[in-house]
């Protein structure tokens, strides 16, 4: 009975704290959803192919962080994508950050935007760390290697995670994401890479960090997740414009 009593006590309390979450963030719609691609070797064209439709198909704009040696080996698909979506830098070859010495780190940052730029002809602005894993070494080096801004800040790690020196855009932080956006990305079935969504600086922007191979192994849930944010009416932007209008540029 006692037990009875303690767990009908924790599932109130479970009910109370989840309406009281509900009533603090109130449904909200989001203007901007950033999607970001982290696009390495392993992503294949097909794959590619099938996010870049199904962007087209919402007039959506996005970011690509490519690594260094996809733009190697790709460099039409790359050239493609640059027509249409924002091309930044996942480093050279997709080192742990941790892991690499200072003339190391410094060639994988400063390598991939020449590779980029190169092909391009446009500017590479945003950076986004293999893994995630931001350094304090590579914090001081983006700048140098001409990155504008940083788009692996992990709020959440709190004092593991180094601050960004720059700016930088959150790909996790606490709280505040509206519940019925964080139930849509958790049950999609997009792959625990894609279970991010936040927004960002109070201003009601939703970032998603995805994988092309994994998004094209769940295409319902794609366009799903694509529909869902075009009937709130928002825009679907690169990393970049966001970062050049809150930087007032
Ligand atoms: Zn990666």
């Amino acid at each position: 009975m006692k037990r009875v009593l303690s767990n009908l006590l924790i599932l109130i309390v479970i009910i109370f704290i989840v309406l009281l979450t509900t009533l603090l963030i109130p449904s909200q719609s989001p203007q901007r959803v950033l999607l970001g691609f982290d696009t390495e070797l392993v992503d294949a064209p097909e794959d590619i192919a099938f996010v870049t439709s199904a962007l087209e198909a919402h007039d959506a704009r996005a970011t690509f962080f490519v690594t260094g040696d996809f733009v190697q080996q790709r460099p039409e698909l790359v050239a493609e994508l640059a027509q249409s979506h924002e091309i930044a830098c996942h480093t050279m070859t997709h080192p742990r950050l941790r892991a690499v010495n200072r003339t190391r780190l410094a060639w994988e940052l400063s390598e991939c935007t020449r590779v980029v730029e190169d092909l391009t002809g446009k500017p590479v602005r945003g950076f986004r760390a293999p893994y995630n894993l931001m350094t304090r070494a590579a914090y001081d080096e983006l700048p140098k290697a001409g990155y504008s801004y940083d788009a692996s800040w992990f709020e959440h790690l709190g004092l593991f995670a180094p601050k960004p020196n720059m700016p930088a855009l959150r790909i996790s932080s606490w709280g505040f994401v509206p519940l019925e956006d964080y139930f849509l990305i958790k049950l999609l079935p997009l792959g625990d890479l894609a279970f991010r969504v936040m927004t960002w600086n109070d201003d009601e922007t939703v970032i998603l960090d995805l994988h092309p191979r994994i998004v094209a192994e769940h295409p319902e849930a794609f366009t799903k997740l694509l529909d869902y944010y075009a009937t709130r009416n928002a825009t679907f932007e690169t990393h970049e414009s966001v970062f050049l209008s809150s930087s007032g540029g």
